[in-house]
């Protein structure tokens, strides 16, 4: 059996035990998944889920995995959609096989096999109005009341469907429906519509259907029809398994895929359905479905999410049976924990103000080598220009300065990192505003690399660039979408009222060393005290790179609460 890295610590969550029960006993000679997405929105995050379940049993046991584009609702769907969906699974690592699948290639056979229900007595063409279909329905404590047109025959059921596909009729006046049962419990066996009428152009089948399947018929199906083994799918349907199962009993097909339900993932802090993810492109309150704030698999890529991270992710938080909720810093903590062993380390001052050492010659430029991973001497070493004006981060200094400030104020020595010890000597400041223009010191000479050959005890080290050497560039700070874990629990208050107004901030002014520069668009590094960039793939250019936060180098939402 292959089992991903992932996948081989854990023990077997429990849809992972029942495949392979089913594979020891001989019921099935391998797993056949599928992956199946609405082609209306963006995936996200908690689509993750559901594919690196799917995809992950398939590559764990040799197994197929189909990705299935559920295009049932052609007001809704779009080309768009199905492109970036694809682009997604591909970049987590999957592999869908020869060709993606779509519920409307099915059209023609969900026709035949409606056709056939009618012809079995088990369904009817009812006209009730959707407002009567829905009083009609009854309560969970109520019993629903039959339809007048329940019990008309078959020839004149047959007679009506047809009628409905040949587009004779408007949209919302007949509906194809099972006949089951209006006094179950569960609702969803109360004589469910299958078939509506809609006269809306298909993205894939144009004009050539005036009505269209449900989404709980056209679904046990389509699984049928690709001899799905598990059917995988999340809790709130859970309900509708006993209509998957009637379905497909009461045609009695030659395949019987199990439908099994998972809780799906709610992470903090962020909405996740596409609706409501909609809303915020829709709104401009995001700038669009891979904003890097947004939990969509696009913006998380562009946000400097990689594919391991986040099957790791999915990976850590498990498959069980009860909704619970993860909290956003186990997501941050998959991708630092990524980056804290691939990402290089760079210096980049977000915030500058100048420092001059009056020791050290202008002119003179002293190439220091420097590190590119702490703990990893593969990734190599490389040069950084020091001179003697360089740029330091503003809250490195302090002009009055706590016991505690290991960093630079009067009468303080400070370490930049990789160069020399340096020691305060004064500092101006702007007469109107107060703030700091410029500090000078003095640099050791006899301290290159940053110890001193006295022994003599510094306790901070600080990041710096040189003023003359380095480029200004533009650095986003991107937080948290929301402010409160759950934009969603107040019902009286719109989910939009949490945003997070400091959820980006953008710095155009932040100096960079040189070799950052030359980074390409997706590329991520550390910045050296601040965190985790990568460069925007949409908005950099050759030699101008923009900087996107993927995530800081430690939680400050935990202090902050
Ligand atoms: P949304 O609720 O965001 O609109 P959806 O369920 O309508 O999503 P689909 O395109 O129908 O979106 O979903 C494709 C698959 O992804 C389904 O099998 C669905 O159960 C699964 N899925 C969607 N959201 C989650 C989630 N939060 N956790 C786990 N699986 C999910
Ligand atoms: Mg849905």
């Amino acid at each position: 059996m292959i089992k991903t890295d992932e996948q081989k610590d854990r023990a077997l969550d429990f849809i992972r035990q029942i495949i392979a029960e089913d594979l020891k006993s001989g019921k099935h000679q391998r797993p056949v998944t599928r992956f199946p997405p609405e082609p209306n929105g963006f995936l996200h995050i908690g689509h993750a889920k559901s594919i690196c379940l799917n995809f992950g049993i398939k590559v764990e046991n040799n197994g197929v995995c189909n990705l299935r584009f559920d295009d049932t609702n052609p007001s809704k769907e779009e080309t768009t959609y199905v492109e970036s969906i694809k682009k997604d699974v591909a970049w987590l690592g999957y592999d869908w096989g020869k060709r993606p699948f779509y519920a409307s290639d099915y059209f023609p056979q969900l026709f035949d096999f409606a056709v056939a229900l009618i012809t079995k007595g088990k369904a009817y063409v009812c006209q009730l109005s959707p407002e009567e279909i829905r009083a009609y329905r009854g309560t969970l404590t109520e019993p629903g009341k039959e339809s007048p047109f329940r019990n008309q025959s078959v020839e004149t059921n047959l007679n009506l469907f047809k009628k409905m596909r040949d587009g004779v009729f408007g949209e919302g006046s007949h509906v194809l429906r099972a006949k089951i049962d209006m006094t179950s419990p569960n609702l969803n066996m109360r004589d469910p519509v299958i078939y509506r009428i809609l006269k809306s152009m298909h993205h894939r089948t144009g004009d050539t259907w005036k009505i269209y399947p449900m989404y709980d018929y056209t679904h046990c199906l389509s699984d049928m029809l690709e001899n799905i083994t598990h059917s995988l799918c999340t809790l709130e349907f859970e309900d509708h398994r006993p209509l998957y199962d009637w379905i497909l009993d009461t045609l009695d097909t030659p395949c019987h895929p199990r439908q099994i339900e998972f809780a799906r993932l709610n992470l903090t802090y962020t909405v996740m359905s596409k609706r409501k993810i909609m809303q915020l492109v829709e709104g401009n309150y995001v700038e669009d479905w891979n904003d890097p704030r947004m939990v969509t698999l696009s913006g998380l890529r562009r946000r400097g999410y990689t594919p391991s991270s986040i099957r790791s992710f999915i990976n850590t938080i498990g498959v069980g049976k009860r909704d619970s909720w993860i909290d956003m810093t186990v997501l941050e903590n998959s991708i630092r924990d990524d980056l804290n062993g691939t990402a290089a380390r760079r210096m980049c001052v977000l915030d500058p103000v100048k420092v001059i050492l009056d020791n050290f010659p202008a002119e003179q430029v002293d190439e220091i080598e420097a590190k590119n991973h702490p703990q990893n001497p593969e990734m190599g070493n490389r040069l950084i220009p020091f001179t003697r004006e360089l740029y330091i981060e503003r809250a490195d200094f302090m002009d009055n300065p706590p016991r505690k400030f290991h960093r630079l104020g009067p009468g303080r020595e400070v370490r930049l990192r990789y160069g020399y010890l340096i020691q305060y000597v004064s500092h101006t400041t702007d007469e109107r505003t107060g703030r700091v223009v410029e500090i000078h010191c003095t640099y050791d000479p006899e301290t290159r690399g940053g110890s001193a050959p006295d022994g003599r005890k510094v306790k901070g080290t600080i990041h710096w660039v040189s003023a003359e050497k380095s480029s200004p560039v533009t650095v986003r700070l991107y937080d948290r979408l929301f402010t409160v874990e759950n934009p969603e629990a107040d019902k009286e208050t719109h989910f939009v009222e949490h945003l997070n107004p400091d959820s980006k901030i953008t710095l155009n002014n932040a100096i960079a060393e040189p070799s950052l520069i030359e980074l390409l668009p997706g590329d991520s590094v550390q910045f050296e005290r601040q965190g985790y960039f990568c460069v925007d793939p949409e908005e950099s250019e050759e030699g101008i790179p923009v900087f996107n936060r993927t995530v800081t180098l430690r939680d400050s939402w935990a202090k902050k609460r």
